[in-house]
């Protein structure tokens, strides 16, 4: 019957990963009364309308996250998902630890990524699309009521289009529109204590890879990564580029499940907080 005991913090880590949604939609965490809530609540997509209506009309829903991320190249091993896969994930613990005060939004699964397309498997959007789509989601849920987003981010590319965006959409729609990254989570003190390689988030390296090993396993592939020998097949444009994609592969060596659960506990508890300042804004 897939009840979990709420301190078997990997596995539950693994349940409500963004790629494991059908899990996590169908585990019955906890016992009801006992405080805790099945993660799909938390999940439009994974909630009727019916759930939605009685949160929204009954006055309980103060605020929804708005998940923005990326389908792109994470190096040699890491499955393209991963951006979107981490900000989800975080979104959503962040979002059950204030349950039934937040709900998370459908994730944005592409996004500005032009800077990865001599890689193989990037996806990219224009800014004005990836924008619109980020725009008119936030619409559509300022139909329904929604009157506070925190858009939270997961992919670098993003980050500026969507700051310079912000204000406006917030003015536009006449609803309080917040925008942070995960990784706005993770002062410089923060990183010198728990990576090694003295960096986060960068780029598939010792962050990221640790991340995926806590949150989702199943996306990392070392099976078969050479990089050495994959260096020859790579086209990459840009000099520097090369040599961060080459620094990128190294740090990854570094990573572990533990830094991964540790910096991932670390942004889950930032982002409540940053829920609670929108909440009381
Ligand atoms: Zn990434």
């Amino acid at each position: 019957m897939g009840i979990v005991k709420l301190n078997d913090r990997r596995r539950f880590l693994r349940l409500s990963a963004a790629g494991s949604l059908a899990a996590a939609a169908s585990a019955d965490i906890v016992p009801a009364g006992s405080g805790y809530a099945n993660p799909r609540k938390v999940l439009l997509w994974e909630s009727t309308r019916k759930e939605f209506r009685d949160l929204i009309e009954g006055g309980s829903l103060d605020a929804m996250i708005l998940p923005t991320g990326s389908t792109e190249q994470h190096n040699e091993h890491l499955a393209m998902i991963n951006d979107t896969a981490s900000v989800t994930l975080v979104a959503q613990k962040a979002a059950l630890s204030l349950y039934p005060r937040v709900m998370v939004a459908t994730p944005v699964p592409v996004g500005i990524s032009p800077h990865w397309m001599d890689r193989k498997g990037t996806l990219t959007l224009k800014r004005e699309t990836f924008l619109a789509v980020v725009f008119e989601i936030c619409e559509s849920l300022q139909v329904h009521g929604v009157k506070k987003i925190l858009i939270l981010n997961g992919h670098g590319g993003n980050v500026i289009p969507l700051r310079e965006s912000v204000t406006e959409f917030s003015r536009k729609l006449g609803i309080r529109i917040e925008i942070n990254s995960y990784w706005d989570a993770y002062t410089p003190d923060i990183v010198k204590k728990y990576m090694e390689a003295g960096k986060a988030p960068g780029h598939a390296g010792e962050f990221e890879t640790s991340f995926a090993m806590a949150a989702f396993p199943e996306r990392v592939h070392w099976e078969g990564v050479d990089y050495a020998k994959a260096k020859t097949k790579l086209k990459i444009k840009e000099a520097a580029s090369a040599i961060q994609d080459e620094e990128f592969a190294r740090d990854a060596k570094l990573a572990s499940t533990a830094k991964g659960e540790a910096m991932i506990d670390i942004a889950v508890k930032w982002t409540a907080n940053r829920l609670r300042q929108l909440i009381a804004a």
